[in-house]
């Protein structure tokens, strides 16, 4: 069976995965890992020397982009309750 699993990934020490590794075991998955060995290749290449340098982020980084993006989903579901109890 094939997933897909958006990764996003930021020259500040930020980044995100969809997949269970990252959301639940707080590591940087292999997602990850490729995308940023990936975009650092990409670097090296010509006329690509204005991308930035992509660091792996830390274990405490990542659990910090999780509670984040928790938050986020938890904010979102209730504004899609409130819109739903004023419509009806
Ligand atoms: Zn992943």
């Amino acid at each position: 069976m094939n997933f897909t699993y958006i990764v996003c990934v930021y020259p500040i020490e930020k980044a995100a995965c969809q997949c269970p590794d990252f959301l639940t075991r707080g590591i940087a998955c292999k997602h990850l890992r490729a995308a940023i060995l990936y975009i650092n290749w990409m670097r090296q290449q010509p006329n690509n020397s204005h991308l930035p340098e992509i660091k792996l982020p830390t274990q405490k980084e990542i659990q910090e982009e999780i509670l984040i993006s928790k938050f986020y989903f938890l904010y979102l579901f209730l504004l899609l309750l409130f819109i739903y109890l004023i419509i009806n």
